[in-house]
């Protein structure tokens, strides 16, 4: 007996073959199958007749017919089969041609009927229907049963082997015999409330709808269930963690009024803010969950640094992680600098080695002995990559975790610290990346935010300005000058290798390639292409031919870390003028004394991204600049890049990325495998705003939804398939 859980291989129109393919998509059943939704539709709803047809050159058309003659040839040079037919109705006739679909042949006769769906073109022999869709029809006017054709025809989106036909025709007959086995799985109250269609009648219209306006409807419904289900997600995951215990560390005002007093510039009102915010949730015995969000510079680190302090003086441990090992060198470098007169054991862990600074002193140790100290409680807080929490560290009472960049964390990772554990520690989660307000209240919607949204008083506005091709020498003389005064310059690739340096690399280890689609030449300008600037090449040019005199290095992620660590200490302490790299200096790197940061083919790169780029200079009161390069002329770049000159606010230059290139350009979403329609829901506020309203409510009704069971699993296969970072 097939029912919805039956798995897909046993449909006979799928089988085994088909069956591993679809699984690619995470398609395992017959339900499964119901709910892989097209990504959108062709309209071929109205038909026509072919004297009408014959007057849509370059339009799509529908019209049904007789097939009067069909014949398949070769292409001359025997590749391509070419199946040509003329068809006709009561009014008039029409060529056909379809390329490289040879079965055709033998599925379509003489005297069949067809409806055709597609692009009328104009060939040597007239009009003609360029490789139309098509299905076999008993008469002329039929128009009931359609699939293909003549109808509103959902598109798939398609993978190797898997087409939309053929999704249609496996779907098609298991909508009639399985969609009214669905169990509904919205509460029929919400369903009510919000006229919602029943998700029978959705899933049917999704996939086969009557008009636009049933497709929407049932597109409402399924983008409000899956932000609905988001939202019940991570509210039970926020209650779940309100049930735990963590160690509460109650604030020494004095301390902290100490720890201010001895730095070297006064706190911005909002770190103030966002400080007190921290220190009282540290006070609960509550877990805290909370997320800082600061643009780059905004100085979040020395407030983390202030959390940090007051849960070693209530004798706990810190955990405070970076995304890089190089970011948490540097964490350890401000951190020891800014507690240096606080008495705090701090100690450094990254890949390879183990360092710890005490009683004023930094001094290597073996990973074991840290290990140890970690373990007996004789460090105080311990700065590192991801290492910090694999197996085999233990804390001796860790009761604070700070996460710098927490996307690049995976959410095992976090949950790898509270497993097991009796007391739970709070959780401190650091961001530059501005989080638009929909995903602050879905994917993010477990933590509380505190947003630094001030800049120290000290910054200048950095000037960033779209350089031309022709005005690239006096980009050069202006990094000239600025060197001269003592500041330092970050020149930004997209990659290391230019093409035309890997082809030749490849071309000298296995000697000239041979086939007709290997370019024989290796010099992509001779070929008219203009290529994007690459780093190791660039290095060559500008430190022998532009900046022969000036002191030159490369950083980029293929090498070492000590050595990565070695060159951004020499070009902070001024013994570098520049620093040529790619992405690796995203994130978080501090240089006050660099003034410039020139970006190479800058199109390459989103807004929030070149934004985080921007954000490496600046950091000082000295004035700064962004030169933005571009090979790409197109009036999208030209605007996104604008849109970077005109702005120097993080938030709206996510917004305007959500604006231009979707919520996928959100930071993370691609790698969330948020489903489609949630995605497309979680550009609209309102419904967002509407979700969790429903979400709260029905969890305060039912907190484990024993009343709603369907909801219930389609929650625990929901988060099967979720995993936000
Ligand atoms: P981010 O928020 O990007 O992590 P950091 O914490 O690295 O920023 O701080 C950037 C720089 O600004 C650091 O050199 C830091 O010492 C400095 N800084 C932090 N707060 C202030 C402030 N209130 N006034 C002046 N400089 C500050
Ligand atoms: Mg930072």
């Amino acid at each position: 007996m097939i029912s919805l859980s039956t798995p897909i291989q046993e449909i006979p129109r799928v089988g085994v073959a088909y069956s591993k393919k679809l699984k690619k998509f995470g398609i395992k059943t017959v339900q499964d199958l119901l709910f892989y939704f097209p990504a959108r539709y062709d309209d071929f709803s109205e038909i026509i007749s072919i004297s009408q047809a014959r007057n849509k050159l370059g339009e799509v058309a529908c019209v049904q017919g007789e097939i009067i003659e069909i014949e398949t040839t070769k292409s001359i040079y025997g590749r391509m089969a070419i199946t040509k037919a003329l068809v006709q109705d009561l009014t008039a006739q029409i060529y056909v041609v379809w390329f490289n679909q040879p079965y055709l042949e033998k599925s379509l006769k003489e005297n069949d009927f067809i409806c055709l769906a597609g692009k009328i073109s104009l060939g040597k022999e007239g009009l003609y229907f360029n490789s139309p869709a098509y299905e076999r029809i008993n008469e002329i006017g039929e128009n009931e049963e359609l699939t293909h054709t003549g109808r509103i025809v959902p598109v798939y989106s398609e993978t190797r082997g898997i087409t939309s036909r053929w999704l249609r025709y496996v779907i098609k007959p298991l909508l009639y015999r399985f969609c009214d086995q669905i169990q509904e799985s919205l509460p029929k109250e919400i369903i009510k409330k919000y006229k919602f269609l029943p998700i029978q009648e959705a899933v049917w219209q999704l996939h086969f709808p009557d008009s636009f306006e049933h497709a929407d409807a049932a597109k409402a419904r399924f983008s409000f269930e899956e932000l609905f289900l988001i939202q019940l997600n991570v509210l039970k995951e926020k209650i779940k963690l309100m049930l735990k215990k963590a160690p509460a560390c109650p604030m020494d005002a004095e301390l902290m009024k100490n720890f201010t007093d001895s730095l070297a510039f006064k706190l911005t009102d909002s770190q103030k803010k966002c400080a007190f915010a921290i220190l009282k949730d540290l006070e609960k015995t509550v877990p805290m969950s909370r997320l800082l969000e600061g643009d780059v510079g905004s100085g979040k680190t020395i407030v983390a640094t202030m959390a940090a302090l007051s849960v070693i003086k209530n004798n706990h441990q810190v955990a405070f992680m970076a995304p890089t090992e190089i970011l948490a060198k540097q964490h350890f470098r401000t951190v020891t600098e800014s507690l240096k007169n606080f008495d705090v054991r701090v100690g450094l862990m990254t890949g390879k080695d183990a360092r710890i600074f005490k009683d004023g002193e930094t001094t290597e140790v073996s990973k074991k002995s840290f290990l140890g100290d970690l373990e007996n409680g004789q460090l105080d807080i311990a700065i590192g990559t991801h290492s910090l929490i694999q197996k085999g560290v233990e804390f001796k009472d860790l009761a604070l975790v700070i996460l710098d960049e927490q996307h690049r964390f995976g959410v095992e990772q976090r949950d790898h610290l509270i497993k097991g554990k009796k007391s739970v520690p709070h959780l401190l989660s650091m961001t530059a990346t501005p989080i638009p307000r929909t995903l602050a209240l879905t994917v993010y919607g477990d933590l509380d935010l505190s947003l630094i949204d001030e800049m120290p008083k000290n910054r200048k506005k950095i000037k960033t300005i779209i350089v031309e091709p022709s005005q690239r020498k006096d980009a050069y003389e202006f990094i000239k000058k600025e060197v001269a005064g003592g500041k330092g310059v970050f020149v930004i690739f997209p990659k290391i290798d230019s093409q035309a340096t890997k082809l030749k690399e490849a071309i000298e280890k296995h000697g000239p390639m041979t086939g007709s689609f290997v370019p024989q030449h290796y010099d992509l300008k001779s070929l008219g292409i203009n290529e994007v600037k690459a780093l190791k090449e660039e290095y060559e040019k500008l430190s022998k031919e532009v900046f022969p005199d000036l002191r030159i290095t490369m950083l980029h992620g293929k090498m070492k870390a000590p050595e990565k660590e070695r060159i951004m200490l020499d070009f902070k302490k001024g013994e570098i003028d520049i620093l040529l790299s790619t992405s690796v200096v995203e994130v978080g790197v501090d240089v006050p004394r660099a003034t410039i940061m020139m970006i190479e083919g800058a199109e390459r790169f989103g807004l929030s991204q070149l934004h985080q780029f921007r954000g490496r200079v600046g950091r000082s009161d000295m004035q700064s600049y962004c030169f933005l390069f571009t090979t790409d002329p197109s009036m999208l770049n030209r605007k996104r890049l604008k849109a970077l000159v005109e702005s120097d606010n993080g938030f709206t230059l996510a917004e305007k990325d959500l604006e231009i290139r979707g919520p996928g350009s959100l930071y993370g979403t691609q790698q969330w495998g948020i489903p489609d329609m949630a995605m497309q829901g979680l550009s609209n506020v309102f419904l967002v705003e509407k979700t969790r309203a429903a979400a709260k409510e029905l969890l305060e009704k039912d907190p484990e939804l024993k009343n709603y069971p369907e909801l219930k699993e389609r929650l625990k296969q929901f988060q099967t398939r979720i995993h936000f970072e």
